[in-house]
């Protein structure tokens, strides 16, 4: 069977190192979902050896700090399911008290509807979030 995440980038290529790539989701609701794909095959994290899996936690945090920075979101939700495509990649998703789903997963049934206004403010932020974070990306990669 076809991996999806083997075929294609999985969304909006933000950045993509050796090892791993960073990518925005197409999730509707949810403007700052991105996701940090291993580039490599493999189903479980500890699948990776220890270097590797420092060098993947350490990509999730540079996106979520970014999203920190840039959004001010209520929470940061970090997860690694993998039960659709089981090729290893971390949600990194910015969520706020005023989302569809809040404070219930992004997975979960919504709970009230997507303000578009919000939805739209956040939208228009993401150009610098992630300028910011392909630079961020791009000097961590070399340390
Ligand atoms: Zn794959």
């Amino acid at each position: 069977m076809a991996c999806p995440l083997c075929a294609e980038d999985g969304g909006a290529l933000i950045w993509r190192g050796e090892r791993l790539r960073v990518i925005r989701a197409q999730e509707p609701g949810f403007p700052a979902f991105y996701r940090v794909v291993w580039n490599g095959h493999v189903a479980e994290f500890s699948d990776l050896a220890a270097a590797d899996r420092v060098h993947c936690m350490e990509a999730v945090t540079v996106v979520e700090l970014a999203l920190r920075q840039h959004l001010s979101p209520t929470k940061v939700n970090i997860a690694a399911l993998g039960n659709m495509v089981p090729h290893l990649h971390w949600h990194v998703i910015a969520r706020f008290d005023w989302d569809s789903h809040f404070p219930a997963p992004v997975w979960a049934a919504a709970q009230r509807p997507s303000p578009a206004a919000q939805e739209a403010a956040v939208q228009a932020l993401l150009p610098a979030l992630e300028a910011h974070l392909q630079s961020q990306l791009a000097q961590w990669a070399t340390r």
